[in-house]
């Protein structure tokens, strides 16, 4: 069994949805997972805020556009007028549910049940699609296997219990086409894995079905060496490993979602990146190996603010970081990078929201500086600490680059570094030089 995720480019028109039909005719069981069509997650998270606001006309003139969307895709997608009668009447259900919620009070709990409309919609329209062609396959709705806990943490058990029944109660069946991002919660509300996480349906799914292998369809051809938008001729890396393949997805390499890494690497079930642009391209196959030592990419990400703590407490004493950390905790805010000297730590988050209160809170104990605006630069690889040369080389090429904070020996696969984010472009071509 494989498992294969599609995201919401992939499905996000009638045309692109008949390519994914043409990739899946390949040898072997299949679930196929979607992300909801292209666009329809966000048109739907501002519907739902104008409900919010009572501006129910609004909100309901939008969802006529979406649906006008929906019936355009449904022309342009079947054949027969047997199939775009079912398709539009399928259209049409979930649209008058949508447009129920406007002749209403609207309440936080119901904003779920309107995302979810998204991966319902692309997932029972493509399935349908497979229908028209005789396709052996079978739509299996999420919401009956996907739960999360009281902790919100995903029901490892339960999904891997409902899922595999499911298969086995369609014995025959070769495609088995299901939702992405929702979910159930314990109260069996809907719910869902918060934006971006189909990536992360996708391998929780790979886990409970003990897939060969996960595969992440996007229209990018893998993750690439430095990032494509600032550097020329970036290069699509073969192999990762999860180790690597985390760092990365965490720092702005925008093609896998961060979370969907932590179950493979804990079931040791390989994902593969693939590019339904390029489907013949190799990609990235993320497994347990490392593909040797050095440096392997380059990523960045923006938005940091750094925070400097200067205590004259802090010398020989005991506990300050601890009172430091408990400030960050308190605010929910989590901390990226931290550097320490005898007198002063700093650190890095990228959430600001609290950051005016977490300063007050930490006037307390010393002298605190903020640099917003910053930006980490994290150079991934297999650095075996102790490997000689390696700081010496990233460093050569930034020397022109004040450097805010330098984050080494963390783990064996993350050298960070702090700098301005007006220094970023030029820090990134630099350090691409390494990989010539
Ligand atoms: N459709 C959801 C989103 O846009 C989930 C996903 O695509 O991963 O966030
Ligand atoms: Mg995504």
């Amino acid at each position: 069994m494989k498992v294969l995720k599609f995201g919401g480019t992939s499905v996000g028109s009638a045309q692109r949805m008949k390519e994914v039909e043409i990739l899946l005719r390949q040898d072997g069981k299949k679930v196929v997972v979607l992300s909801a069509m292209s666009g329809t997650t966000n048109s739907l998270v501002e519907i739902a805020n104008y409900l919010f606001a009572n501006k129910n006309e609004i909100a309901s003139n939008l969802l006529e556009g979406l649906k006008s969307k929906y019936l355009q895709t449904v022309n342009e997608l079947y054949k027969s007028d047997n199939f775009k009668s079912k398709a539009k009447d399928l259209v049409y259900s979930h649209f008058n549910y949508l447009l129920s919620f406007t002749r209403d009070l609207f309440t936080i709990h119901e904003e779920k049940a309107v995302l979810a409309q998204g991966e319902l919609l692309s997932t029972a329209l493509f399935q349908l699609y497979l229908e028209e062609l005789n396709v052996n396959s079978v739509l299996i709705p999420a919401l009956k296997f996907m739960r999360i806990d009281k902790d919100l943490e995903p029901d490892y058990f339960y999904i891997q219990e409902n899922l595999n029944r499911i298969l086995e109660e369609n014995k025959s069946v070769d495609i088995f086409v299901t939702q992405g991002f929702i979910c159930r919660n314990v109260y069996g509300e809907i719910d869902n894995l918060k934006r971006g996480g189909s990536d992360y349906s996708a391998s929780l799914m790979g886990v409970a079905v003990k897939a060969e292998e996960v595969q992440i369809w996007t229209d990018i051809d893998g993750m690439h060496n430095n990032d494509p938008r600032i550097v020329e001729k970036t290069m699509p890396i073969q192999q990762l490993s999860f180790d690597e393949a985390a760092e990365l997805a965490y720092f702005g390499a925008k093609i896998l979602h961060p979370t969907s890494v932590l179950p493979a690497k804990k079931a040791n079930i390989p994902v593969r990146l693939k590019s339904t642009i390029e489907p013949n391209a190799f990609g990235t196959l993320i497994t347990s190996q490392t593909s040797g030592k050095g440096i392997k990419a380059i990523a960045a990400k923006d938005g940091i603010s750094a925070i400097k703590i200067n205590s004259g407490r802090m010398l020989l004493a005991y506990g300050f970081l601890r009172k430091v950390f408990e400030i960050f905790e308190l605010f929910k805010t989590s901390i990226d990078m931290i550097t320490t000297s005898e007198v002063a730590v700093s650190v890095t988050i990228d959430d600001d929201k609290n950051l005016n209160d977490i300063k007050k809170e930490l006037e307390k104990y010393g002298r605190v500086e903020i640099d917003r605006n910053q930006t980490i630069v994290c150079i991934v690889g297999d650095f075996i600490s102790g490997d000689k040369g390696i700081a010496n080389q990233i460093f050569s090429v930034l020397k022109e680059i004040p450097i805010r904070m330098i984050s080494y020996g963390g783990s064996n696969h993350n050298i960070s570094i702090l700098i301005n984010t007006k220094d970023k472009q030029l820090a990134l071509k630099e350090l691409n030089k390494l990989f010539y």
